[in-house]
């Protein structure tokens, strides 16, 4: 059987890698060396457009339990990760160059995968096809998916934030430190009353970018512009990404009014992202207004932080649980286009389309993943109907909860909820995987 995967993105090159693994051939379309999205810097596929981080990596956080599944599942994103992360405390962090290479290696040298460095501007008419082409899908495709029957695709914007290099940070102003004393992987630059004030009102008043068509009720919450958090009111970023709660400055041995962290973007350690900093500022009003962060005044920016598209259709009208549409059976979505969110959510759907397509393709019942684990969740999330559908991070409150047992107690402590249900959730992936296993 033909298939074809169109986008070497995350969920692209991990579906690929789950069909080849099963033994099928797989052609893969990706067209950045010919023509790359505003987002990509680098040559090489599945890269990483914004952040390094792919968050938590503890089962009491629910992307951490996807990641744990995952590995189970031999997913090659994780494979990469593992191997090329950095320090980054409870998360887990990778260099960027690092992880694209250790993937485009994978899946051009491997026997079964022919990589085709193009554009695709129609849906190929012949074959299963899997479209991955991400939020930043090429206009052309775009078009083509609009007309899909039964189809109407969405737009809305998303915000990315800066990076500083560490040489150029002052650091007899910055203390470095975990939250919570956990590890010492951060940098913090502490302000006291008077410094947050100036700059939250400098931010609130800073010129942006003028977005055509942009709408502030249409940005993704958990990836909001930190000027629009700070219009929210002046002491809403103190309470958000600057809040200061155990990172206590260990020249005062207080914890400051608020402290603006700094995560490590690279292995060198050259290079720091700015958390929560995703901003659609002009470029000169971030110098100037970002300038004003203790440890900052004289920062070089490696990148400034960007607005950018993010297209995704809507699924629960168009997809089922395996990502399949429901009214074309030689089509499949992965990634962020189908509104899932996130580097670790979009190669986890393009681990679930791969086993599902690699399964049907040789006649097998398909592994069902239930709403009891991570990876499920998020199959069902987008193949529910829900006429407010907005893309997703992977949340405990997507996971079915646990069961309340006659005459047991609910367990209170949201910890160790969480764990429980993590532990359910693998023993369930460890149920599928032994019964793929003797298929
Ligand atoms: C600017 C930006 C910042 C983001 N920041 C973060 C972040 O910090 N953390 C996070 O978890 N998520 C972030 N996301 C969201 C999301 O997790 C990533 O976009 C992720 O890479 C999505 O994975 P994907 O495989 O769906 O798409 P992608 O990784 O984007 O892969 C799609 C691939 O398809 C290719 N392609 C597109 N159209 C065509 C075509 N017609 N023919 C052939 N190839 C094509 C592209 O070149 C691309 O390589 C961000 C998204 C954007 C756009």
């Amino acid at each position: 059987m033909k298939i074809t995967i169109i986008g070497g993105g995350l969920a692209g090159c991990e579906a690929a890698w789950q069909l080849a693994s099963a033994g099928l051939e797989v052609d893969i379309y990706e067209m950045k060396t010919q023509k790359r999205t505003p987002a990509q810097t680098l040559s090489t596929m599945a890269e990483l457009v914004c952040s390094n981080s792919l968050r938590s990596d503890r089962l009491t956080n629910a992307v951490g339990l996807l990641k744990a599944e995952m590995r189970k599942l031999d997913s090659l994103v994780m494979r990469a990760a593992d191997a090329t992360a950095v320090p980054a405390g409870g998360a887990l962090a990778v260099d960027r160059e690092g992880f694209s290479a250790y993937i485009d290696q994978i899946i051009k040298d491997h026997p079964l995968i022919h990589v085709h460095e193009e554009e695709i501007t129609q849906i190929p008419q012949e074959g299963t096809v899997i479209i991955a082409t991400g939020p930043l899908t090429s206009d052309a495709l775009s078009d083509e998916i609009s007309k899909l029957d039964g189809l109407s695709t969405l737009h809305f914007y998303d915000a990315a934030a800066p990076i500083v290099t560490s040489e150029s940070l002052d650091m007899s102003k910055v203390f470095r430190m975990s939250r919570y004393e956990r590890g010492d992987d951060y940098l913090n630059c502490p302000m006291d009353r008077d410094e947050y004030f100036a700059f939250v009102h400098a931010l609130q008043t800073a010129e942006t970018v003028a977005v055509h068509g942009f709408e502030e009720k249409s940005v993704f919450e958990g990836c909001m512009p930190i000027e629009s958090m700070a219009k929210r009111g002046d002491m809403s970023i103190a309470f958000g990404p600057l809040k200061p709660v155990g990172l206590k400055d260990p020249r005062t041995n207080k914890e400051p009014f608020a402290v603006v962290q700094l995560r490590c973007d690279n292995y060198a350690g050259s290079l720091y992202n700015l958390v929560g900093f995703q901003t659609r500022l002009t470029f000169p009003e971030q110098r100037r207004v970002f300038g004003m962060i203790p440890g900052l005044e004289n920062a070089e920016f490696a990148r400034l932080g960007v607005m950018h598209r993010n297209t995704f259709i809507s699924s629960p009208e168009f997809l089922d649980d395996t990502f399949r549409v429901i009214n074309n059976e030689r089509l499949y979505f992965a990634g962020q286009i189908t509104g899932v969110e996130g580097y670790v959510e979009s190669a986890a759907s393009g681990l679930l389309v791969g086993i599902t397509l690699a399964h049907r393709s040789k006649g097998l019942d398909v592994p069902h993943f239930s709403g009891k684990t991570a990876i499920g969740a998020m199959g069902r999330y987008v193949s529910t109907p829900n006429r407010r559908f907005q893309p997703m991070n992977c949340a405990f409150g997507l996971i079915d909860q646990l069961d309340v047992i006659p005459g047991e107690k609910r367990i209170r402590n949201k910890q160790l909820r969480y764990e429980k249900i993590s532990e359910r959730a693998l023993a369930e992936v460890d149920a599928v995987i032994s019964q793929m296993e003797q298929k």
